[in-house]
């Protein structure tokens, strides 16, 4: 099947675009044909360098700021494809938790879907169609010690999502997430090692993941061989979690 999940004559955009997880993306999908914009916030050279690697263009903007996102959105054209991907960590046990690392987290890993979701919904449901996909984590499904901003931003965006599809499903607009496992990204290298070999133990599969193995679960839901499935949640983690 040549032709499985291509995206051919479609517009993507990536946000977070410059590297880990968001580069594998952006890579994939131009792979699968579609014309690819890369967002970033500060890492202008790599971004710059995917772009060019992938025929797309490279964008600046903080989605995390409302006016940035709308921009990001309004340069990058009409898209038929919406990877909200930017995200951070700002990890710490609650009773030391300050308030900017709650802030910062929510705003740049929930609220910056809100932002660009809103910003992409009028035209997609304009044109009937379209597909977001969402990146939340394992730890927005089952909390984890330590990252209660981060599960609260992550379990967020998959109540969202599943709102959206049901707001959007009518005019042939699609949202689903995709929730990564324990992903071999610069995200993930400040894990204690410790820590790190006791995920290993809990994955079925016995090893961490790529970038590109959440990169394919992205292209599909993207294309329109997933044009069935909305307000879903695949979780890409080996079987860690199920
Ligand atoms: P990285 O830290 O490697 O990359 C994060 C990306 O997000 C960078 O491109 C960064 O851009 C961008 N970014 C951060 N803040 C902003 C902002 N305010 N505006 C625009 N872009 C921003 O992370 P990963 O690739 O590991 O993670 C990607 C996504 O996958 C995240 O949402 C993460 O939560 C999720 N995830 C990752 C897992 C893993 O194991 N790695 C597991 C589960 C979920 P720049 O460098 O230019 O600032």
């Amino acid at each position: 099947m040549p032709d499985f999940a291509s995206l051919e004559g479609k517009t993507a955009l990536v946000t977070g675009g410059s590297r880990g997880i968001g580069a594998a993306v952006a890579r994939e999908l131009a792979r699968a044909g579609a014309t690819v914009v890369v967002g970033y916030r500060s890492g202008a050279e790599e971004a710059e360098e995917i772009a060019s690697e992938i025929g797309g263009r490279a964008v600046q903007a903080d989605v995390s700021n409302a006016d940035e996102a709308k921009r990001l959105v309004e340069e990058a054209g009409d898209l038929d494809v919406l990877v909200n991907n930017a995200g951070i960590t700002r990890d710490g046990v609650l009773a030391r938790m300050t308030d900017d690392d709650w802030r910062s987290v929510l705003e740049t890993n929930l609220s910056s879907v809100f932002y660009t979701c809103r910003a992409v919904s009028r035209g997609m449901m304009k044109r009937r169609g379209g597909s977001i996909v969402n990146l939340s984590s394992i730890v927005g499904l089952h909390g984890n010690w330590g990252q209660s901003n981060y599960a609260a931003s992550k379990g967020g965006i998959v109540a969202f999502t599943k709102s959206l599809a049901q707001e959007l499903g009518s005019r042939g607009v699609r949202a689903n997430v995709v929730a990564p496992g324990y992903i071999k990204t610069q995200l993930t290298d400040a894990i204690r090692e410790e820590a790190q070999q006791q995920m290993l133990g809990l994955t079925p599969l016995g090893r961490f993941g790529e970038p590109e193995d959440v990169a394919r679960a992205v292209r599909f839901l993207s294309s329109d061989d997933a044009s069935f499935i909305t307000g879903e949640v695949v979780v890409v983690g080996g079987g860690l979690g199920m």
